[in-house]
């Protein structure tokens, strides 16, 4: 047995928003230890941090972390309208400042996090404990021996991929943000962008918490072979068509990218003592990539229910994470796979016609696709909305066929 490992009870590789939630509801001394192989929480930016008001209170996200959308409006390449939010306010994260504090909440537990460490491989020994191999860079490989891992890894997949337990996802959604001082833009204005500049993805502009402006571009792939990165340049070097988006764009900006997997929701989560949570349990919102939230509120669940099997030694409780994170996103992941899949084929006309769509509907619905929440209800109002117009006409002809007669 290696003397010089590290032990503890739990192994939590990612210090993403889904592997800190989890720390930060385990039990003050259930032992823990995170690899995060950036230098810095929430650093470099990987993500957009686009969230709803009605969450961040819910989930007690202090204020001065976020900054709220006043408009919200839609371009193709021939239409334009004003989102109809109702009382649902857009709001976007300032995720460095949100990451940090999410890592404070288990500073006074038995945590250690080893910032700068990779996570590279593991495996389970015959006592039934996990022996995991880290790098610190610059430094040699270190052991950690744990009897739980979760994989909050992300994209990557490190943890299930060493164990063979599942395979990295084949379909990814790519991102680039290009990050520039707000200048003469509105800040609390929100874009998004589709059709032929954006094939199989869409763009959107926003300001941000810390006073600029991101203007970016997601894309899936392999369903075009164009990187983000391609797309966001061909906008920015485009001036009618920043202008016609309202856009000012000053000075260089600052460059972000991220990925995140976009393939259909996998309701296993539990694999004995492994665990995964977040982007590697595909958590993301299938319709535009949200992810932030769902991370929080089932990583938290996460952490207290791993604290309960630490305890009591009994896995019941991980099944229970895994029903709920079922019952809360399998329905809906379900629906909103449906238009992800659908919203990868569209051509400039299916967007034009999308976005008319979208200034007709109610907010209910807009909101609704955008949360990518789908319950019976909402769906039944949601297809009678857009079967109104439709019913409507029939009726009008069958009364001026009827009066006829
Ligand atoms: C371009 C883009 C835009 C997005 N926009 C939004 C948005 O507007 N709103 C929203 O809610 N969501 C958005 N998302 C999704 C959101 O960012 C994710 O759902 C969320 O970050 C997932 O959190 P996580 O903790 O599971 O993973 P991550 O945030 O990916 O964190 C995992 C961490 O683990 C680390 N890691 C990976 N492998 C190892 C290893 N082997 N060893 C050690 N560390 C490792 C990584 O460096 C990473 O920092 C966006 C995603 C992308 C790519």
């Amino acid at each position: 047995m290696d003397s010089t490992a590290l032990r503890c009870d739990v192994l939590i590789v990612g210090g993403g928003p889904a592997g800190l939630s989890v720390a930060a509801t385990l039990p003050d001394d259930v032992s823990t230890i995170i690899v995060h192989q950036d230098h810095e929480i929430g650093l470099p930016i990987r993500t957009s941090g686009g969230c709803w008001m009605q969450d961040v209170v819910r989930l007690g996200i202090p204020e001065g972390m976020y900054i709220r959308l006043d408009v919200s409006e839609a371009f193709s390449d021939t239409a334009h309208t004003v989102i109809p939010m109702g009382d649902a306010v857009p709001v976007i994260l300032d995720t460095p400042k949100l990451y940090k504090w999410l890592a404070q909440q288990s500073d006074h537990k038995d945590r250690r996090l080893l910032l700068g460490t990779k996570f590279l491989t593991t495996r389970q020994r015959e006592d039934g404990l996990y022996e995991s191999k880290i790098r610190a860079r610059g430094a040699g490989h270190d052991t950690v021996i744990s009897t739980y891992i979760v994989d909050g890894s992300g994209w990557h997949f490190a943890v299930l991929e060493a164990l063979g337990l599942a395979r990295k996802p084949a379909r990814l959604a790519v991102g680039t943000e290009y990050e520039y001082p707000m200048g003469q833009n509105a800040p609390n204005r929100g874009v998004i962008f589709f059709g032929s500049k954006v094939p199989a993805g869409y763009g959107w502009a926003f300001g941000t918490a810390h006073g600029t402006l991101r203007l970016g571009v997601g894309v899936i792939q392999p369903d075009t072979d164009k990187s983000p990165r391609e797309m966001l340049d061909a906008v920015v070097r485009d001036q009618p068509y920043l202008d016609r988006l309202g856009l000012t764009l000053e000075g260089e900006p600052m460059v972000h990218s991220g990925i995140l997997p976009s393939v259909a929701y996998d309701e296993q989560l539990v694999f004995g003592n492994v665990i995964r949570v977040g982007d590697s349990a595909n958590f993301a919102t299938p319709t535009v990539g949200e992810g932030i939230r769902v991370c929080i509120d089932l990583g938290r669940m996460l952490g207290v229910q791993l604290g309960k099997a630490v305890r009591t030694g009994r896995n019941g409780p991980l099944r229970t994470y895994e029903r709920k994170c079922r019952r809360q996103l399998k329905r809906d992941y379900k629906w909103g796979f449906l238009v992800n899949t659908r919203a990868a084929r569209y051509k400039p006309a299916d967007w034009d016609r999308s976005v008319r769509r979208m200034g007709m509907l109610g907010s209910e619905a807009v909101v609704a696709t955008l949360r990518g929440e789908f319950p019976p209800a909402k769906i039944a109002r949601i297809m009678l909305s857009l079967l109104r117009p439709y019913l409507r006409a029939r009726l009008k002809r069958l009364r001026s066929r009827f009066g006829r007669v």
